[in-house]
C-alpha cells in the first residue's frame, strides 16, 4: 500500500504561514501533480513529504501509517529534482547503484538491479560512461534510474524537466508517464508549468500562495474551475 495522506497539513517559517492547511488523500498508485506559480509552496508541500522539512501543524501518512516525524530514509520514497545531481567522477552504472551501497545491499544484487533499471530506461549501452558524456535528456534517465532501483512505493518530482529544451520535456513528459504506469508507483510531481500539469495528472492540485485552490482531474479544473485563480491560471498556458 503506498497512499498518501495529507491532514490539515501546515508550514511556517519563523512566522511566515507558507502553507496554510492542505488536505488530499492520494490512491496507491496515482499520479498527482502540484501545479501552481513560482513562491506558492510546491516545493515546500513536496519536501515535508519527503521528510526534508518538518511539518509545523498536521498530519501524513504514507501506506496508511503515521509519517509527520520519520526519518527521509524510512520513508520508503524516491525523490528526482530539477538540478539531479549525478555524481560526475562516477559512472552511469555506479550513480544508479551509489544509494543501493549505502544501504549495504549485497554487490551482485545492486549489479542486477542496475541492469534492469537501466534497460527499461534505455540507458543498457550507456552504463560505462561519466555524467558529462550524456545528453540532458540522458542524464535525466540516470537521475530516474537511480530513484527506481531503490523500488520505493513513493516517487517526488520537483520539477524535473525545467533544464530541459522545450521539445526534450515534452518527449520526457511521456516517459515519465509511461514509466509511472508501468512501475505503479505512488507520484507527486511539482511543477509550474499548466500544460505539463494537464497533460500528466491523474489529478492535481491547483496551489496559491500556499492553498490548494483546487484539486481535481485535469478535465475538472479545466471545465469546471472551482475559483477565479484556478480558471485565469490554468487558462493561461506559460
Ligand atoms: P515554489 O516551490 O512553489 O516555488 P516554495 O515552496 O519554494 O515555492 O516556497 C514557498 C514560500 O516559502 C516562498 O515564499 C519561499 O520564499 C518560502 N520559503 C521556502 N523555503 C524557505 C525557508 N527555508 N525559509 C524561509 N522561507 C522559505
Ligand atoms: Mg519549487
Amino acid at each position: 500500500m503506498a497512499t498518501v495522506d495529507l491532514k490539515d497539513i501546515k508550514k511556517s517559517f519563523g512566522k511566515v504561514d507558507v502553507i496554510h492547511g492542505v488536505d488530499m488523500e492520494i490512491a496507491d498508485g496515482e499520479f498527482i501533480v502540484i501545479v501552481g506559480p513560482s513562491g506558492c509552496g510546491k516545493s515546500t508541500l513536496l519536501r515535508m513529504v519527503a521528510g526534508l522539512e518538518t511539518i509545523t501543524s498536521g498530519e501524513l501518512l504514507i501506506g496508511g501509517k503515521r509519517a509527520n516525524d520519520t526519518e527521509p530514509m524510512d520513508r520508503d520514497i524516491a525523490m528526482v529534482f530539477q538540478n539531479y545531481a549525478l555524481y560526475p567522477h562516477m559512472t552511469v552504472a555506479d550513480n544508479m547503484a551509489y544509494g543501493l551501497k549505502i544501504a549495504g545491499m549485497p554487490k551482485d544484487q545492486i549489479k542486477a538491479k542496475v541492469q534492469e533499471a537501466a534497460k527499461l530506461l534505455q540507458l543498457d549501452h550507456l552504463l560505462d560512461r561519466k555524467p558529462r558524456e550524456l545528453s540532458g535528456g540522458q542524464r535525466q534517465r540516470v537521475a530516474m534510474g537511480r530513484a527506481i532501483v531503490r523500488e520505493p512505493s513513493v516517487f517526488l518530482f520537483d520539477e524535473p524537466l525545467s533544464n530541459l529544451d522545450a521539445k526534450l520535456r515534452v518527449q520526457m513528459r511521456l516517459e515519465i508517464k509511461d514509466l509511472q504506469a508501468k512501475l505503479g508507483i505512488t507520484s507527486l510531481y511539482v511543477t509550474h508549468d499548466q500544460v505539463e500539469a494537464m497533460t500528466m495528472a491523474d489529478r492535481m492540485i491547483v496551489m496559491n500562495g500556499g492553498v490548494a485552490e483546487q484539486i481535481g482531474t485535469p478535465l475538472d479544473v479545466y471545465e469546471r474551475p472551482q475559483t477565479i485563480f484556478a480558471a485565469q491560471f490554468i487558462g493561461s498556458p506559460s
